[in-house]
């Protein structure tokens, strides 16, 4: 009826599975830059490039939204001649998505209309 705990053939403790590491390309900011800069000036090359370093495109956009990126920006930047980068914000430090040299304040730094 109840099984003996001394059984050798009992199954032992279930070995812990291995925490299965999952492939997450990570982004360091200088390829931050590469990819803000890349989605403006030439998606094209730059999802071909980063692709066959193993960033899939899907992950590559992704980030870009991340980093506050948005189809709004490109275009602007694309009629500018620019591209947006991470830059510290001169009030408070945090981290923003510039869209040029002027733009040093961070969205909540910048004064309110
Ligand atoms: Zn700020």
């Amino acid at each position: 009826m109840s099984s003996d705990p001394l059984d050798p053939d009992a199954p032992s403790q279930p070995t812990p599975t291995p925490e299965v590491a999952v492939p997450e390309p990570s982004f360091t900011s200088q390829l931050d830059e590469q990819i803000l800069r890349g989605l403006v000036v030439d998606e094209g090359a730059l999802l071909r490039e980063l692709g066959a370093r193993g960033y899939p495109a899907a992950a590559v956009r992704a980030r870009a939204t991340h980093l506050g990126l948005t189809q709004q920006i490109v275009m602007r930047c694309r009629l500018a001649g620019s591209w947006p980068s991470m830059r510290a914000c001169l009030a408070c430090e945090l981290r923003f998505l510039s869209l040029g040299v002027h733009h040093r304040l961070c969205k909540r730094c910048q004064p309110q209309r």
